[in-house]
């Protein structure tokens, strides 16, 4: 979406209120398997004194995949935007600076990179997640499994050397 800021800009201490649906076709995450609802963008420009602000919630539910048990699960995600929107940039280092074309802002683009990098890259279904074992596959968080500590591929690897010394 395209925002239109030359009348925000023309009136210091006033503020512009937006909100619309980011396009996610091109927003794969790893361990997100689909968008359940439209990610929305909910915020506001504020002009103080001459320095355009951005805030901005952006929200969604996802259907996440944990890395650890592969199990799929519905995941509401939330995160902010802030940036500063300029004309033209007094120091290009500035990553929080967004220029705009014409007092036109490009909010899509500040939502994408909000967004990206915002975006936790292991998703688990809960931060204590056993996982599976690697050996049987055997989901932990329902309980130990079967196979037996000995067959540490670690502790396998020992006694192999433990032999070859025999
Ligand atoms: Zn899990
Ligand atoms: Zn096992």
């Amino acid at each position: 979406m395209k925002l239109d800021l030359n009348e925000l800009i023309a009136s210091p201490g006033s503020k512009r209120e937006f909100s619309f649906e980011l396009p996610v076709d091109d927003l794969p995450f790893d361990g997100v398997l689909a968008y359940l609802t439209p990610v929305t963008v909910r915020g506001a420009v504020e002009n103080h004194a001459g320095l355009l602000e951005l805030h901005a919630v952006i929200s969604a539910e996802l259907l996440c995949q944990c890395a650890r048990c592969l199990k799929e699960f519905p995941m509401p995600y939330r995160c902010e935007a802030a940036a500063y929107l300029a004309d033209e940039l007094e120091d290009e280092d500035s990553e929080d600076y967004y220029l705009l074309t014409n007092g036109v802002a490009d909010l899509e683009e500040i939502a994408r990179d909000a967004l990206i990098f915002n975006f936790e890259p292991r998703v688990l279904c809960k931060e204590d997640c056993k996982g599976l074992c690697e050996k049987c596959g055997k989901d932990l968080n329902d309980g130990p499994c079967d196979c037996k500590e000995d067959q540490d591929p670690r502790w396998l690897a020992l006694g192999q050397l433990l032999e070859n010394e025999n």
